[in-house]
């Protein structure tokens, strides 16, 4: 199988009978992790994307807001912060800078 640079990378190794071969090995993969605390998210696949890609769609992401992009207690206080926003029970200048691009 021909895989992308991306995802291999190139090791020289020399075998028993003295011939230097060439070998590619995969790049692991880390896991996704929350856009604001860096935690591991949970329901979101890592690994090779060939064997992501046969997953079905509901598999492959969290369906409610922010899934797989936001755990679920970021995503709390983002929601949380937007009503209050929208009701006007606080201003603009209240919400904290690092949240400011998920209102
Ligand atoms: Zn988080």
């Amino acid at each position: 199988m021909q895989l992308s640079d991306k995802y291999k990378k190139k090791i020289q190794r020399r075998t028993p009978g003295g011939r230097s071969i060439v070998a590619y090995k995969h790049i692991k993969h880390s896991p996704h992790e929350c856009a604001i605390c860096k935690k591991e998210l949970h329901g979101k696949p890592s690994g090779r994307i060939s064997k992501i890609s046969r997953l079905s769609k509901s598999q492959r992401t969290v369906e409610r807001p922010f899934g797989g992009m936001l755990c679920s207690k970021c995503t709390r206080i983002v929601i949380s912060l937007r009503a209050q926003l929208k009701h006007d029970v606080i201003g603009k200048s209240d919400i904290p800078i690092s949240l400011k691009r998920y209102m």
